[in-house]
């Protein structure tokens, strides 16, 4: 291998800045990029050069070692270092590329990644919360945001009057170039048209040939009944509009159910929980109980009734989603004890607890303790 000197293919001293080394390489490699010397052997040998140069001497480490090395490989260093240089010279031309969009950027550039003008446009999440009811009828509502939408001066292909895409001369239309390094070839995104393969002559002065503006959109959606919080809504095309007329994105709807005020979820079923007095439960009577509907649902409790029972609705509960199937509703009863009794009330009670009979009252207790009292003898 024979020793170059990288100063000089980049033509600065050797004790220049990282700052002037970028902006010799910058210069030299916009004059010798292959897009721009087609067929030019030696303009691309001279890329090579300066892309090599430029990623020994960008990287303090290996700036250092070829200091005092040079290009030949130091005291137990590897000899091989033939693919190491092909995958050098590949990251100084990606390299190449976030230059390259530096200088051109605005007509023909995204910062953010490079080689994906071609591609659809980002998905987005929307985050939407509704009420039960919501969820058991399904509804219309209208999501509101901000995203990236089709120009309408240009209609999104990014050119200003009538003026179409051109065939990218860099890459004859093909989106790639090839280049070829010794055993090698490396494809790589053309950087002049960015992978779409097509250029504008005269960019769309309201979007800079992007095809696609900042906007905000308005977007009816259907929430059909029976969807579970968590659940996702996919609105195809309705993302972020995509470069130069690529497709758009989806819209994703993340649904939460908000928890009721009264009535508790589990799957298809529904739950309400239903405070009675001890008097309703001993002498039987009858609660009425709303479901999502609307309607009043009636039901009976027996005297003697326990707390903790369940009452089953029968296809009261939510509609399950894509069928027209519903699940139940259940209602439980719990017994409460009344507080702050007056005295009379209290004497009441206190006459019933004398005429009661335990055994027939209260059947669950007389059991309970003479079962105590065949344990402990
Ligand atoms: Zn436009
Ligand atoms: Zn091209």
């Amino acid at each position: 291998m024979t020793h170059k000197d990288y100063y000089s293919v980049l033509g600065v001293s050797r004790n220049s800045s990282q700052d002037e080394l970028k902006k010799a390489y910058r210069k030299l490699a916009i004059k010798y990029h292959p897009d721009k010397n087609q067929g030019d052997k030696s303009a691309e040998e001279k890329f090579k050069e300066i892309n090599e140069a430029y990623d020994v001497l960008r990287d303090e480490q290996k700036r250092a070692a070829y200091d005092r090395y040079g290009t030949n490989p130091g005291p137990g260093g590897n000899s091989g270092s033939g693919f190491s240089e092909n995958f050098d010279f590949a990251e100084g031309f990606s390299n190449f590329g976030e230059i390259f969009e530096e200088m051109f950027g605005g007509a023909f550039g995204r910062r953010d990644s490079g080689n994906n003008r071609a591609q659809p446009g980002s998905d987005i999440r929307y985050d939407l919360s509704i009420s039960l009811e919501d969820a058991y009828r399904g509804r219309k509502t209208t999501l509101r945001f901000s995203t990236l939408v089709r120009c309408p001066s240009c209609g999104g292909n990014g050119s200003e009057g009538n003026n179409k895409p051109a065939p990218c001369p860099a890459c004859g239309g093909r989106g790639s170039v090839r280049y070829n390094q010794s055993f090698i070839t490396i494809e790589k995104t053309c950087q002049t048209c960015g992978g779409s393969g097509s250029i504008l002559s005269d960019p769309c002065k309201k979007c800079s040939g992007s095809g696609r503006i900042k906007g905000d959109k308005n977007l009816e959606i259907n929430i059909p009944p029976g969807i579970m919080s968590g659940g996702q809504i996919r609105i195809t095309g309705e993302g972020e509009a995509g470069f130069k007329g690529a497709p758009a994105g989806n819209l994703y709807v993340f649904v939460t159910v908000n928890s009721h005020k009264v009535l508790v979820r589990r799957d298809h079923d529904l739950y309400c929980s239903v405070p009675i007095s001890f008097t309703t439960a001993a002498l039987g009577g009858e609660i009425r109980v709303p479901d999502l509907d609307g309607s009043d649902n009636v039901v009976k409790i027996s005297a003697g009734t326990q707390t903790g029972a369940k009452f089953k609705i029968k296809g009261k509960g939510m509609p399950i989603l894509n069928s027209s199937r519903r699940g139940d509703f259940f209602v439980e009863v719990v017994l409460e004890t009344p507080v702050s009794l007056s005295k009379r009330q209290k004497e009441i009670l206190e006459k019933f607890d004398g005429e009661k009979d335990e055994q027939t009252n209260h059947p669950k207790s007389s059991e309970f303790w003479k079962k105590l009292k065949d344990w402990i003898g």
